[in-house]
């Protein structure tokens, strides 16, 4: 009860920053981020002309380059809840590639306990509570995995079914065997990977065994493809496609959830793919989280500042 009055006076799209740490062996003696103090973030920005310019942004919470997994997660964990309580819920990895969607989802590539991403330690949770809450509410949690590919629907598990779930070992089972798809998919699968959105689907039932009611709620851990502007000028044919698809899912990602931000009659829902399948899930009384994520190198800084400014419309 006390999570969702908490929700509650936040609203219902909250925005998220994460900045990386370098990575090892590519220790930089500058960063492009100048500080973070709580929920603010200052970004140098050279100047071609004399001095550089600081810039700062605030959003619901920043973490640097030390915040663990877990403190992430604990941050977004009453969010992540409302899901039992039939709210849907829209959670959003957004940055360049090489920023850290993935490793905030997912984890790094190499996984350990502590560096288990949002996706797993949300179904852990759920599966807590389900645990915990036995007695008086019966849930069915059931998950699904599709990958958005040049607008198209893609589906990264075979037939994209809803598979139901109970415990965290049977969703990792699944998501390697997705992972598999998908290098089956494209050789190049890391490249591809960045130029689609992928997106874990958990759908919960709860029925409350005194009342028979019935509730039910969904979640999108979504991570996006990389919102890295491409050069006209160096890519052709398929990677321009490619990149024309990107760029107008995100935008239209934006557009949306700015509308509703601005709780403004007409939210352009239709614009893309991306957008038309998660409407149901965007506005309303769902609630939604971008999670924008900064590399710190210098030569990132260009980037780092459309995400922040991406960031900022939405927030
Ligand atoms: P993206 O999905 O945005 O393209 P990745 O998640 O693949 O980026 O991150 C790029 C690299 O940086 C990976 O090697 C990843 O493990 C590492 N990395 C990203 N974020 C962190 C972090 N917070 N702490 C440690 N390593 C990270
Ligand atoms: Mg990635």
């Amino acid at each position: 009860k006390l999570y969702n009055q908490i929700q509650d006076l936040r609203g219902n799209i909250r925005v998220y920053c994460r900045v990386r740490p370098f990575l090892p062996g590519k220790v930089s003696s500058s960063s492009s981020v100048a500080g973070i103090e709580d929920r603010t973030i200052t970004l140098m920005v050279p100047s071609k002309y004399g001095k550089d310019a600081k810039k700062s942004f605030t959003f619901n919470s920043v973490f640097g380059p030390l915040a663990t997994q877990e403190e992430v997660f604990t941050d977004m964990q009453p969010l992540v809840r409302s899901v039992l309580d039939g709210f849907n819920v829209c959670i959003f990895a957004y940055g360049q590639t090489g920023s850290g969607k993935t490793f905030t989802m997912s984890g790094p590539k190499i996984l350990t306990e502590e560096g288990l991403g949002v996706n797993y330690r949300a179904l852990n949770d759920l599966f807590n509570i389900q645990e915990q809450r036995k007695d008086t509410i019966c849930y069915e949690i059931a998950v699904q995995m599709m990958e958005v590919y040049n607008e198209q629907k893609g589906i990264a598990v075979p037939d994209a079914n809803v598979v139901p779930v109970t415990s965290t070992s049977d969703v990792i089972d699944l998501m390697n065997l997705g992972q598999k798809n998908r290098a089956v998919c494209s050789t190049a699968m890391n490249d591809r990977s960045s130029r689609s959105h992928s997106c874990l689907t958990v759908h919960v039932q709860g029925r409350d065994l005194t009342s028979g009611t019935v509730l039910r709620g969904c979640m999108h851990l979504v991570d996006l493809a990389g919102s890295e502007r491409v050069d006209k000028s160096e890519v052709v044919g398929d990677r321009l496609k490619e990149a024309a698809h990107i760029n107008k899912s995100l935008a239209a990602l934006g557009d949306v959830i700015a509308a509703l931000a601005q709780k403004s009659t007409h939210v352009p829902y239709r614009n893309s793919k991306l957008t038309q399948l998660l409407q149901d899930s965007l506005g309303g009384q769902a609630k939604t989280l971008m999670f924008i994520h900064i590399a710190p190198e210098p030569d990132a800084v260009s980037e780092s500042i459309s995400t922040l400014k991406f960031a900022e419309r939405v927030a």
